[in-house]
């Protein structure tokens, strides 16, 4: 059996920056997912924002991390090469109940120590962002409020994380977990590891993780967003465009993303189960009418796809991150929710110091890099850079997303990073993100993932889990 220091459970944002917080020690670590690639939970789908922090309820872990996670995105992204536009946020009341919101919003960003707040009148806030109503009577400005790549950070970790000696064990899930002696033996898959700790950073079934040592002290429910996305064609606002918060969330947003195209979401609607992410029609029309509430102009004409993701709300009401009830060597990072993608980093620095309160001895290790780049993006090098490119690899000339302007080099170097799938090469590389979402260039990247991996075409699939893109071989070969 293979032994671990730490064996961290899920490879979605919180997992992968804990793995990377702790590779800067001397120890091993595993970094475990059912799923057979990094970000496939709530980290893939969701809004995206780096929160300032002025809506976690004052005095609660999520106000804390938030703010804290917020400062420290400047350096993680810039280590990690991970876009960061601090676009700043608004929040928009359209009538008198809502300014009150909007005020009530600044006290408590005030409470949790959110820098850069003010409060614009109408005409100000519209001064800057001329996508917003006319009707608006005032906003909440947050400075420090803006916009990253949820997968492009969480793939970031991962891929540092395993550079400074961190494994990847995907397509694993854990289903059974032992207390010994000197840890746990974890089933991952078809696998038995020793661990002497375990990170708890399962997502929405963080709490099944939980029980499998005993620990029911909390359970986590799915609360569905849904969202539209539109062409980079169409027109978008500047600014992260927030209405005034509900019991059930932050509201209906519009917002640029760091890729140029704007989207419209996420409604919040709670079920009972952990995987429908299907998109509905009442969640359609609900996006459509709300979102002109704040952005009368949005064009849903330019809508190229509908995505929906999954928050885990916790029983708790607030960020778990704390020794197991049952056994303190497992550490949970677990019902991480909104804010949880702002606070990763944070998260990542408070799980590293119950670590140690837990007994473990860490040694820094001198070799280890906190730099990761991303794959060189072809259709971003000056013409200069783009001639070099192609001398020194012809696969660079050869355009396979015409939509984004994707090279094969840059699909083989996501081959060559762990992609297995059509949706691990499209979140490494945008190839399929486009205006024809994959339509002519997703049997050629398959042909390019099967001839770098080996996989027969038949075997490849979109996601893994059996999501099989072709279904056979026809008898003259061809599939
Ligand atoms: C609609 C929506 C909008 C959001 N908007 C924002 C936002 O704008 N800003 C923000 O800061 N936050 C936002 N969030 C919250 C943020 O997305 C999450 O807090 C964050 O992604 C949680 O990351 P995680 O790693 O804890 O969970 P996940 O990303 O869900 O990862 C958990 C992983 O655990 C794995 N796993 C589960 N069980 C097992 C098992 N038994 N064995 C092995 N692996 C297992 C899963 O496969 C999964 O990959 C939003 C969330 C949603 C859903």
């Amino acid at each position: 059996m293979r032994e671990y220091d730490v064996a961290v459970i899920g490879a979605g944002v919180t997992g992968s920056a804990i793995a990377r917080q702790l590779s800067r020690w001397k120890m091993k670590v595993a970094l475990i997912d059912g799923a057979e690639d990094v970000a496939m939970g709530a980290s893939r789908a969701n809004s995206a924002i780096v929160h300032a922090g002025y809506d976690c309820p004052p005095g609660s872990l999520e106000a804390e991390l938030n703010v804290k996670g917020n400062a420290l995105y400047t350096r993680w992204c810039a280590e990690l090469d991970v876009p960061l536009q601090r676009t700043g946020t608004l929040v928009a009341a359209f009538d008198e109940e809502e300014a009150e919101n909007v005020r009530a919003l600044y006290e408590r960003g005030l409470k949790n120590g959110v820098p850069e707040m003010k409060i614009l009148s109408g005409e100000e806030a519209r001064a800057l962002e001329p996508m917003l109503a006319e009707n608006c009577v005032c906003a909440l400005l947050a400075g420090t409020g803006g916009i990253t790549c949820p997968y492009e950070m969480t793939i970031a970790c991962a891929e540092n994380a395993r550079k400074n000696g961190v494994d990847w064990l995907l397509g694993r899930k854990v289903s059974a977990i032992r207390g010994t002696e000197a840890g746990f033996v974890v089933t991952a898959g078809y696998e038995d590891i020793i661990a002497r700790r375990v990170v708890n950073a399962a997502g929405l079934f963080s709490d099944d993780v939980a029980r499998m040592i005993g620990d029911d002290s909390f359970t986590v429910r799915p609360r569905k967003g849904e969202y539209l996305l539109m062409d980079r064609s169409a027109k978008a606002p500047k600014y992260v465009i927030f209405q005034t918060p509900s019991r059930l969330g932050k509201g209906i947003l519009v917002s640029p993303t760091v890729d140029g195209n704007s989207f419209v979401g996420p409604t919040a609607v709670d079920q009972t189960d952990k995987t429908d992410t299907s998109v509905s029609q009442e969640g359609i029309d609900q996006l459509r009418r709300m979102a002109k509430k704040s952005a009368p102009e949005m064009d849903f004409r330019n809508v190229i796809t509908s995505f929906a993701g999954l928050r885990a709300q916790p029983s708790t009401g607030d960020f778990i991150i704390r020794p197991s009830e049952a056994d303190g060597r497992m550490i949970h990072a677990a019902g991480i929710c909104s804010p949880g993608l702002t606070s990763a980093p944070a998260v990542a620095e408070l799980v590293e110091k119950l670590l140690m309160e837990s007994g473990l001895t860490l040694t820094e290790d001198p070799a280890y890099d906190p730099h990761r780049s991303h794959i060189r993006r072809f259709r971003d090098m000056t013409r200069e850079q783009k001639e070099a490119a192609i001398a020194e690899n012809p696969l660079y000339a050869r355009v396979i997303c015409r939509c984004e302007t994707i090279t094969e080099a840059e699909i083989v170097e996501a081959v060559s990073r762990g992609a297995r799938t059509l949706d691990g090469v499209k979140r490494r590389t945008r190839a399929g993100m486009g205006r024809c979402q994959g339509g002519f260039c997703s049997p050629r990247v398959m042909e390019i993932i099967s001839r770098e991996t080996g996989i027969p075409m038949e075997k490849l699939t979109k996601f893994g889990a059996g999501s099989y893109l072709v279904a056979e071989k026809t008898r003259s070969g061809e599939v």
